[in-house]
C-alpha cells in the first residue's frame, strides 16, 4: 500500500492529511493509499527522509516548514521550478531516488481568479504592457510566488495567466533586493497598492493575529475594484487583509484555496490522477 505524508515541525495543525484523504477517497484510492503526518525535527530530517526513500513503503511526501530547502538539497532530481525557487514541497520516491517538485508555484497560479486570465489568441492580452504584481515578503513562499508570477502559466489552454512584472517588498529590505535580483523582479520600498493588478501577501503577518496594516506597506483604504488580493496565511475567518480588500471591491483569494491547489498538484504527481477540488475544499474548510 503506497503511503504518503506531510513532514513538518510542528505538523499537528496541518490540514493536509484531512484534505488529501478526502481527495484519495474521491479518486476511489482510499483503500490503496494513505496520507498521514510526520513530525520531524530539523536535526532528524535528513536521516528520516533517506530511510523513507529507501524503505519502499512511501510513494512520496509533502514537505512544509521548516524543511523545504533541506528537501531540495537532498533530491537526486528536481523540476526547473524547484531549482529556481530553491525549495521543494513535494518529493516522490522512485527506485530509491528522491525527485523534488515545488507545487506552491503552480498552486498559486491555479488559485488565481479567471479575471486575471486572458485569451490565448490575444497574445499576452495586455496592449499597454505587462500587468504588475506586488509580492509582500522574501521568504520561501515569496520565492515560489515571484517565480510563478514572473514565469506565468504554460499557454496550453484557451485561457492562461501570462507573466507579470513583479515588484517585491520585504520588512528587511536587503532580502527583497537579493530575491528580486535572483528571480527577475524589482525591489520596492514604498509601493502604491493601486498600481497593481495583483497583490500577494506571503509574509507570516496575520498568523499570530497581528494587524496587517501596522506591519505591511498597505492601508485599509489601499485596495480598488478590479484588483486581486491573495493572502497565503490562513485561519478560520477571512483575514483582516482580505476583509479590507473585499470591502473595497477587490477579488480575494485565501490561503486555504492555495493549499488546496498546491495539494491537488502534488497528488497528481504521485497518482497521475486529477483529484476533486471540491472534495478537497470541503475537507479544509470543515
Ligand atoms: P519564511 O521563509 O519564514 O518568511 C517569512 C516572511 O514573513 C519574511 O519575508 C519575513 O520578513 C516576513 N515577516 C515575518 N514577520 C513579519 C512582520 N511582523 N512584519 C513584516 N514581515 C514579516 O516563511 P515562508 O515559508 O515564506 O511562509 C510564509 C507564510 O506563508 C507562512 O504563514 C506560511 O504558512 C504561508 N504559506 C502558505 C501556503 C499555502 O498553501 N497557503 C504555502 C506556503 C506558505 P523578514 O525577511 O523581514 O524577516
Amino acid at each position: 500500500m503506497p503511503n504518503l505524508a506531510v513532514i513538518g515541525h510542528p505538523v499537528a495543525h496541518s490540514r493536509s492529511p484531512a484534505m488529501q484523504t478526502a481527495a484519495l477517497s474521491g479518486l476511489g484510492l482510499a483503500g490503496e493509499w494513505s496520507y498521514g503526518a510526520l513530525d520531524v525535527a530539523p536535526a532528524d530530517f535528513e536521516a528520516i527522509l533517506a530511510e523513507l526513500a529507501a524503505a519502499g513503503e512511501y510513494a512520496g511526501v509533502n514537505v512544509t516548514v521548516p524543511h523545504k530547502e533541506a528537501a531540495l538539497a537532498m533530491a537526486d532530481e528536481a523540476t526547473e521550478a524547484a531549482r529556481a525557487i530553491g525549495a521543494a514541497n513535494t518529493l516522490s520516491f522512485r527506485d530509491g531516488l528522491i525527485v523534488a517538485a515545488n507545487t506552491d508555484a503552480g498552486g498559486l497560479l491555479r488559485s488565481l481568479p479567471e479575471s486575471l486570465a486572458v485569451s490565448r489568441d490575444m497574445g499576452n492580452g495586455e496592449p499597454d504592457g505587462m500587468r504588475r504584481a506586488l509580492v509582500l515578503g522574501a521568504g520561501g513562499a515569496a520565492r515560489a510566488a515571484i517565480w510563478a508570477l514572473a514565469t506565468g502559466e504554460e499557454p496550453d489552454g484557451p485561457q492562461w495567466i501570462p507573466p507579470f512584472a513583479v515588484d517585491v517588498w520585504n520588512r528587511t529590505a536587503e532580502r527583497a533586493e537579493g530575491v528580486a535580483a535572483e528571480l527577475a523582479a524589482e525591489p520596492v520600498a514604498d509601493p502604491t497598492a493601486a498600481d497593481y493588478a495583483l497583490i500577494v501577501n506571503t509574509t507570516a503577518v496575520g498568523l499570530a493575529g497581528e494587524d496587517p496594516f501596522e506591519h505591511l506597506p498597505l492601508g485599509a483604504e489601499s485596495f480598488r475594484p478590479g484588483q486581486v488580493v491573495v493572502d497565503m496565511v490562513y485561519g478560520e475567518e477571512p483575514s483582516p487583509l482580505l476583509a479590507a480588500a473585499a470591502a473595497a471591491g477587490a477579488t480575494t483569494v485565501d490561503g486555504l484555496e492555495m493549499l488546496v491547489q498546491q495539494g491537488a498538484l502534488s497528488l497528481q504527481i504521485w497518482t497521475g490522477e486529477e483529484p476533486s477540488i471540491e472534495a478537497m475544499r470541503s475537507a479544509v474548510r470543515l
